[in-house]
Parts: C-alpha cells; structure tokens; sequence
C-alpha cells in the first residue's frame, strides 16, 4: 500500500516536470486524486477529498494552470458542475485535442472520458467556425451495469 502511494507520488511529480510545471503540494496531491480516479471530477469534489488542506483559491489556481498546460481538460456535465478529467492525447498550451465522448451515468452520477469513441469531425455551413466540441451521452456506465441495484 505504502509502495503504491509512492508510485502515484512519482508518477504525479514526472507529469508536473512534464507539463513545465513547479512541484507544489496541492499540485501533487490533486495529480494523485486524478491518476487514482478513473471518472472526472468538479471542484467540489476536489475540495471534499482533499479536505482542508488547501484553500479554494489555492485549488482554483491549481486547476487552473493544469488547464492551462494542456494536463486536464474541463467537462461541461449535464448535471449543471463544470468537471476536470486528464487529458490523455497530447494537449499542449491553450491547444486540447479531447474529441472524445464524456459519458455521464445516470445511477452512480459521475462523468467517464470515453477516449475510444473519437467525435466524427463536422463539416459545418459556411461561416461557422468551430472553437470546442462537446459530446456527451447519459446513461448507465460499465460498473453501474455490473452491480445490482440495491434493494433488488
Ligand atoms: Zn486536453
Ligand atoms: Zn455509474
Ligand atoms: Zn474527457
């Protein structure tokens, strides 16, 4: 267990090195927090897992210059909360290549990046220039699926 905590430590600190950014403890911990969940997560989310830590502002900021680098990208859910997911094509400075579905589960509430579904590109009317591409879908996600609903 202690093994592993430090495997995702390293792993959150090369990605940081990575993306040209300085090694700060809010920025590690919330790394951690996305390499550890595979479903995206909002700022409150955030905040309740990293208890209190670190102030808003200060995770704020920190999502922030994760957007900005091209490390996580932002999720508009249908449940209204903006959410972050990591990016996992290779996005780079204000450029986000994650054309890919967000499926949101109407059980368990969260939100999956589906890298494998890839939005299909769109030819639009001319004089309409594309500046982001949202696709969504809602429904039941893979370990809803796989467990019975309680009470059954
Ligand atoms: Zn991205
Ligand atoms: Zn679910
Ligand atoms: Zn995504």
């Amino acid at each position: 267990m202690a093994q592993q905590q430090k495997e995702l430590r390293k792993q959150a600190q090369d990605l940081l090195l990575k993306f040209n950014l300085r090694k700060t403890g809010c920025r590690i911990d919330v790394l951690e927090l996305f390499l550890q969940n595979h479903f995206a997560l909002s700022h409150s989310d955030l905040e309740k897992l990293l208890g209190d830590d670190y102030d808003r502002v200060t995770l704020y900021r920190t999502l922030h210059s994760f957007k900005e680098q091209g490390l996580v990208h932002s999720i508009n859910d249908v449940s209204g909360s903006v959410k972050y997911a990591l990016c996992r094509e290779v996005c780079s400075n204000h450029q986000h290549h994650d054309n890919h579905l967000h499926f949101n589960c109407t059980r368990c509430g969260q939100t999956f990046c589906l890298d494998e579904v890839v939005i299909p590109a769109t030819v639009l009317p001319e004089g309409y220039q594309i500046d982001s591409l949202h696709f969504s879908a809602q429904g039941i996600c893979k370990s809803c699926n796989a467990t019975p609903l309680a009470g059954f």
